[in-house]
């Protein structure tokens, strides 16, 4: 079922998270495996598989993902030394859950964007 993601169990309370943010698209919560001080995951409410699958419909939610990683990032107080977003696609992209996320990642210095 198109519904049927681990996210999606997260955004409707099915299974525990520490959610730190919902309203009526899109769901934060804390990575359960942190690889930074602040690793916060950033959902659409609704299943988008990937990045290479939105389109001008999703153009409403996607604006609101970074808007909200915008806000918790200065609400977790790493926005003036600065973060890093990152959404994973498919697999060259490393992408492990198959409904869109993003990555707000924070509370250190975080180093080149990828290995050479
Ligand atoms: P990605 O590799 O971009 O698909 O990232 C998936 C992320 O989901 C990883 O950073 C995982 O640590 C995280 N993750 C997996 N299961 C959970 C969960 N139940 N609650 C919170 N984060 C999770």
């Amino acid at each position: 079922m198109a519904q049927d993601t681990l996210f999606s169990k997260i955004v409707h309370g099915e299974i525990p998270a520490d959610i730190i943010h919902q309203d009526d698209l899109v769901t934060a919560f804390r990575d359960i495996r942190p690889l930074t001080p602040t690793h916060i995951l950033i959902v659409p409410n609704k299943v988008i598989p990937t990045l290479a699958d939105v389109s001008e419909d999703h153009e409403p939610v996607l604006g609101r993902m970074l808007r909200v990683a915008a806000d918790l990032a200065a609400n977790e107080g790493v926005a003036e030394d600065g973060y890093r977003v990152i959404i994973n696609c498919r697999d060259h992209g490393g992408q492990e859950v198959y409904h869109l996320h993003l990555h707000l990642l924070g509370g250190r210095p975080l180093g080149p964007m990828v290995r050479r």
